[in-house]
């Protein structure tokens, strides 16, 4: 689905893998859980373009639902690949880069519990390590901005020419508003709420976050 000229999404995968379009080929942010490459490629042709032409693909943290389908994609394109330090060494390993004990009973808890098992993924040796200030070749600027608290290393991504950020997990997308990183799957609460401040003072006019749908319009429409 296009967002704004050059921007889209990728429907029907968890954790919403979103697609940018510059004359040197495509970038990918976040791949879904396990099997998403699969949408992800048939989108990529849907846009008239070949698995050759996805040249980056940028990890904003270490969770399934977002690197899952990393290591197919990555053999099935050949892209460079972009993550945190700190998430970076977490994907080499194929887990989270975090402990999640959600607390209480909640659904969420046992879900959690039940999902634990399978919360594994292909290990993948990211190419290039991502840091607060550097900036990619795309969309007329990318810059990576550190957004830590869902967990250690999260990253989120700015491009400061269109307005359009993309949070990762740092914000969830809910009736056409934003919300903080969810409670219980949160690393660290007082660095989410900071992460978040940070991110409502860059001026994004469109936010698209790891699930939900993209908000429009975004100004006054922050956690904080
Ligand atoms: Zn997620």
């Amino acid at each position: 689905m296009k967002i704004i000229d050059n921007v889209f999404v990728v429907p029907g995968v968890v954790a919403n893998p979103y697609l940018i379009l510059d004359e040197d080929g495509l970038t990918v942010i976040d791949t879904g859980l396990p099997r998403s490459e699969k949408k992800i490629l048939a989108y990529v042709a849907s846009l008239g373009k070949g698995s050759q032409d996805v040249k980056r693909i940028i990890i904003t943290h270490a969770d399934l639902d977002h690197f899952g389908g990393l290591a197919a994609l990555q053999a099935a394109t050949g892209a460079r690949t972009y993550a945190s330090r700190t998430e970076a060494d977490a994907i080499a390993q194929g887990k989270s880069s975090r402990e999640i004990n959600p607390s209480g009973f909640s659904l969420r808890r046992v879900l959690f519990t039940l999902m634990r098992p399978f919360m594994k993924a292909t290990p993948v040796q990211i190419d290039e390590i991502l840091a607060e200030g550097d900036t990619l070749p795309v969309l007329g600027g990318l810059h990576v901005v550190e957004t830590p608290g869902h967990t250690p290393g999260h990253i989120s991504l700015f491009a400061s020419s269109a307005k359009v950020l993309f949070c990762g997990d740092s914000m969830v997308s809910a009736q056409n508003s934003l919300q903080g990183s969810r409670p219980g799957i949160t690393w660290d609460e007082t660095r989410a709420r900071e992460s978040e401040r940070k991110q409502a003072s860059l001026g994004a006019t469109i936010v698209c976050s790891g699930h939900g749908s993209v908000v429009m319009d975004a100004s006054g429409k922050f956690p904080v």
